[in-house]
């Protein structure tokens, strides 16, 4: 069993209350990658630049990820993305995106990417998610996120490619702005309606809801002091609610995997935001993750199924 994600791998120059950084390794894919690499074998597909250096693709390939479909243009430039976030750390404003080496990307899997049981289309234009979810027609469970610069300007090719998953992970905001509808329920049940069978909302500091046809589930967000960069926090709890799903074979209770796969998004996105990009996730290990989402399930009282971890046995509930 594997999974396979495509999704930028980038650059990022980031600014916020707590300091700034003009190039930390970034993106959507990696950020989902560093997460998901804790559950199963995870393969990244996309490109990078010549500016991308042997240092960043071996945090890439953090706890065994595959980078054999990670493609270095030569002469190109990898991905960047400029952002700035203001006092209210739930809010950002994107300053800059250069799409430089995925403007004329061609995905070719391998056929062991193609071969995947669970897919993630992280945040990419939808045209290359569609591309690649051709190409993994035998994967069980795809899950697709995307930002309102595609709502914007790829508004088709993202409605083609919703229709051909079955969870949409998006912030509330940009599930009102791809909807129209105001009330995220109902935004959440038109989703619905157009093929996915699970939308998860994030709602960045207050948590996520989660809206499947069985009912409605929320968890609010580990309770941080102190966070210092939110950049990656959705692609990372996606990392962790994919990796939980790709971890138990269809026939189980869907209903409840998807809940204890919030709730290993929730604990992953919450060391994320401690430190600037990819720093925390990557130096991560199991036994932090697993008793963060103890905790997590303690304090509201979710009666969570604990699995094995890469790095580290899992516990037995109510050991
Ligand atoms: P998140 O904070 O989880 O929404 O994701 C942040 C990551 O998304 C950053 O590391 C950026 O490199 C990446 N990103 C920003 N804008 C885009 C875009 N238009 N398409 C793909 N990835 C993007």
């Amino acid at each position: 069993m594997s999974i396979t994600v495509v999704g930028s791998i980038a650059f990022d120059a980031v600014e916020t209350p707590f300091g700034r950084r003009e190039r930390m390794l970034g993106g959507a894919a990696t950020h989902f990658a560093l997460a998901a690499s804790f559950f199963d074998r995870v393969n990244v597909v996309g490109p990078v630049g010549d500016d991308f250096g042997d240092a960043e693709m071996a945090i890439l390939g953090t706890r065994g990820s595959g980078v054999d479909d990670v493609e270095r243009v030569s002469g190109g430039r990898t991905f960047f993305w400029r952002g700035r976030y203001g006092s209210d750390l739930n809010s950002r404003e994107t300053l800059d995106t250069r799409l430089n080496v995925f403007e004329s990307f061609q995905p070719k899997l391998s056929q062991e990417s193609q071969e995947c049981d669970v897919l993630f289309l992280a945040n990419i234009q939808p045209a290359l998610q569609l591309e690649v979810r051709e190409q993994c027609r035998r994967a069980r469970f795809v899950a697709l996120d995307s930002m309102n610069l595609w709502i914007d300007i790829a508004r088709d090719a993202l409605l083609e490619v919703i229709a051909r998953v079955d969870c949409l992970i998006l912030n509330d905001e940009e599930l009102r702005q791809l909807t129209g509808k105001p009330n995220l329920v109902s935004a959440a049940r038109q989703v619905l309606g157009w093929g996915p069978r699970v939308i998860v909302a994030k709602q960045g500091e207050y948590g996520a809801a989660l809206i499947t046809d069985a009912g409605f589930f929320a968890l609010p967000a580990y309770p941080l002091e102190t966070v210092v960069d939110p950049t990656g926090a959705g692609d990372t709890f996606a990392g962790g609610f994919v990796g939980y799903v790709a971890r138990h074979p269809a026939a189980t209770a869907m209903d409840r995997v998807l809940r204890n796969a919030m709730a290993y998004g929730t604990a992953l996105a919450s060391f994320n935001v401690e430190q600037f990009g990819t720093e925390a996730v990557h130096a991560l290990d199991a036994a932090a993750v697993r008793s963060r989402v103890e905790e997590l399930a303690r304090f509201t009282r979710f009666d969570h199924d604990a699995v094995e971890l890469a790095g580290a046995p899992a516990s037995v509930v109510g050991e």
